[in-house]
């Protein structure tokens, strides 16, 4: 960071942050170096990297960061940039901007170079727990059966539809499934899951939530069973602030190379910045959908590339700052 010509120190909780030595208030520019085990090279450390190199590029305007305990692997992430927004520091903040690789196979299948993030999702997770009734696997006829298991796959089967049909952009996933008492000879009285919806609007996971509990009422009535649905952690989708979507969407646009708009899936430093500053989020494409992964890879053309995209954008929101 001094490198960079920046004024460098370590705050309480472990976050690098260096400023220039003008009074404010800056641009800031970042993201974490911590990462998860056996994790890529990029996830985090590409945008504290390409922090550094616009702060060179940009002298008086810009700082960087590097956050602490992103990823939640030594904290409850993201705990560094939380601690960072809750810091007098932040009232010498215009704007943040964070470049991170895709983690995500979206840009990389669509042969696109860049990603303007619109929104960095919501996550809804939930308990289903469906209760039927135990018996004798040879002696009980089909029709005389409460069959938590059967009821629980025809959820899990259906949900694809059930969330796609209220936002093409959601997705659903029941990652953990339990069936009682576990025996091939005997009909489950008992199926536990978890399930997870993600939505970049509050909207559809609203729309999502409903849908879900009328459609596990609906298949447990057919198959005499009884359904519940239990909230267990909830969290927001947030959106990235309007003009620093349309300065990258239109940096992108200068550089020539095909790019869209896009929500990330996954939670990054940008989500907890943007309730306090002006925030924006750049993407470049993760070789097949790779990360969390020693195989997370990105092309130096396209890293270079999305260092340039984001560096172009940087200076004309610093040439807004007072
Ligand atoms: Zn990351």
């Amino acid at each position: 960071m001094a490198n960079a010509g920046l004024d460098a120190s370590l705050d309480q909780s472990n976050n690098a942050f260096g400023h220039p030595v003008t009074p404010g208030p800056w641009l800031l520019l970042g993201s974490h170096t911590d990462t998860v085990p056996a994790g890529g090279r990029l996830d985090g450390a590409f945008g504290v990297i390409a922090a550094l190199e616009i702060a060179r590029s940009l002298p008086g305007k810009v700082a960087a960061v590097s956050f602490h305990d992103e990823e939640g692997v030594s904290g409850r992430g993201p705990s560094g940039s939380r601690l960072f927004c809750a810091s007098p520091v932040i009232n010498r903040i215009a704007g943040f901007l964070e470049l991170h690789i895709e983690q995500g196979p979206v840009l990389d299948s669509e042969e696109l170079e860049l990603g303007v993030v619109d929104s960095i999702v919501g996550i809804d997770l939930y308990d289903v727990t469906i209760g039927g009734e135990p018996n004798h696997a040879g002696t009980t006829p089909f029709h005389l059966r409460r069959d938590a298991g059967r009821a629980a796959a025809r959820l899990i089967a259906g949900l694809k539809d059930l969330v796609l049909a209220l936002d093409p952009n959601a997705v659903a996933t029941v990652g953990y499934v339990t069936l009682e008492p576990g025996a091939s000879n005997v009909v489950p009285g008992v199926a536990k899951m978890t399930l997870e919806v993600r939505s970049g609007t509050p909207e559809s996971l609203h729309l999502a939530r409903e849908a879900i509990r009328e459609e596990l009422t609906r298949l447990c009535k057919e198959e005499g069973c009884e359904g519940q649905l239990t909230g267990v952690r909830s969290s927001m989708p947030i959106a990235m602030s309007q003009p620093y979507v349309n300065k990258l969407a239109a940096a992108c646009q200068r550089s020539g190379r095909p790019w869209r708009h896009i929500n990330s899936g996954a939670g990054h430093d940008a989500a907890v910045l943007a309730r306090h500053v002006l925030t924006g989020m750049l993407f470049v494409p993760s070789l097949n959908g790779f990360s969390h992964s020693p195989r997370e890879h990105t092309d130096d053309r396209l890293l270079v590339q999305g260092c340039q995209v984001l560096c172009d954008a940087a200076q004309e929101i610093a040439q807004t700052l007072g």
